[in-house]
């Protein structure tokens, strides 16, 4: 168990925001956890993984709970697939390699996304054409408010597009993630069919037939390396909006005006047009506000061009936010999670 006081956050989240808490305190159990929320009962509490996806707005008058909770364990197997009970502090980027390594498949299309395992759970983190969702079985809990142990089945976690019932306003912040269980195949099945991956495949002169999970995941790993912007380098949270849904007929009027705008089909009523698109078309894509910019070769992302806060962070966001509403009737949502 490890408990700092009066820290700065700089290193704890990976927009590099210089926030200051009163306590980070990381435990390595299920009792550790238990005893520390005992012993910070009445003080405000905020659980974070790698802090990729966190934006702090102020300094934080209260204790940050981090999960070092380590370990993969096989808890079921078949000739066809296994369960793996993984401790939510694991590098989820760690998971993903150690289970290509012991032949254990499907996690290769979420590969080098940042952050821990038990915020895969909590994030539903997705990547070319792959969610966290597709694999968890369920997800093992600390109640934050008294102790209590408790598991939530995948269909009770109400999965969806980076979403789950741990981000709804009923439950945010309530729970600690300690474990997340997810089934994997001894079987590996390529998915290709999003982002240019069967392109980024045959440029690489690699035969489908003979391609592995682990060539895979270097061409992944060497795609999203040239796209995104290192957080060691230039602090940033990944995609910072969500890619917006339009209705069927908002979207046919949208394409009359812009024909060449990308789209992905939803559902026969809805279409999800891709929100770095629309902000490069407002005219933001590269340029700052302040130490906040945009990023320069993906519009999508948000960045720290160095000693810029929370609050600089947030006044780009709505710039961005209002420029795109004013230009296409849209509203764009963070993904984001804004602490207070
Ligand atoms: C360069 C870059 C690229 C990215 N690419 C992707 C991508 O392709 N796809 C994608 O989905 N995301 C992406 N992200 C976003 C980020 O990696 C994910 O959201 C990730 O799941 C965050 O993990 P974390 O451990 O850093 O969580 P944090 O940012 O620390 O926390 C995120 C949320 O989870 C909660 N939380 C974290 N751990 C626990 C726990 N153990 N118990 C309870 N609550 C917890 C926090 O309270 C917070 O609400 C990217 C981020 C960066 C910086």
């Amino acid at each position: 168990m490890k408990e700092l006081s009066n820290i700065s956050l700089k290193p704890y989240n990976t927009f590099g925001i210089d926030a200051k808490a009163r306590c980070l305190a990381e435990y390595e159990s299920v009792e550790e956890l238990q005893h520390l929320l005992q012993k910070y009962r009445d003080s405000r509490k905020l659980h974070i993984g790698g802090g990729s996806n966190l934006l702090f707005l102020n300094d934080f008058d209260g204790v940050i709970l981090h999960s070092a909770i380590l370990g993969v364990e096989v808890v079921e197997e078949t000739d066809k697939d296994v369960v793996v009970k993984v401790g939510s502090g694991m590098v989820w980027d760690d998971l993903v390699a150690e289970s290509i390594e012991h032949g254990w498949y499907g996690l290769e299309n979420l590969s080098l996304i940042p952050g821990e395992v038990g915020a895969s759970a909590v994030q539903n983190i997705g990547a070319y054409g792959a969610e966290a969702k597709d694999f968890i079985v369920s997800v093992e809990l600390v109640d934050m408010a008294n102790g209590e142990c408790l598991k939530m089945k995948n269909e009770e976690c109400e999965y969806a597009y980076r979403y789950s019932i741990f981000k709804s306003d009923a439950l945010i912040g309530r729970y600690a993630v300690t474990h997340v269980c997810y089934r994997l195949s001894k079987v590996f099945v390529p998915h290709l069919e999003y982002g240019g991956l069967k392109k980024a495949v045959e440029a690489c002169g690699i035969a489908l037939d003979e391609l592995t999970a682990s060539r895979l995941r270097d061409i992944i790993i060497g795609t999203r390396n040239g796209k995104l912007p290192d957080p060691k380098v230039l602090g940033n949270a990944g995609s910072f909006f969500m890619n917006p849904i339009v209705d069927r007929v908002k979207f046919e009027s949208l394409l009359a005006e812009y024909p060449g705008m990308p789209h992905y089909e939803v559902d026969d009523d809805r279409v999800k047009i891709p929100a770095g698109w629309l902000i490069e078309q407002s005219g933001w894509k590269g340029r700052r506000l302040g130490n906040a910019g945009v990023y320069e070769k993906q519009a999508l992302v948000l960045v720290n061009h160095g000693g810029a806060s929370g609050q600089d962070i947030v006044r780009l966001c709505e710039t961005v936010r209002s420029d795109v509403s004013d230009k296409f009737g849209i509203d764009i949502h963070p993904e984001v999670n804004f602490i207070e």
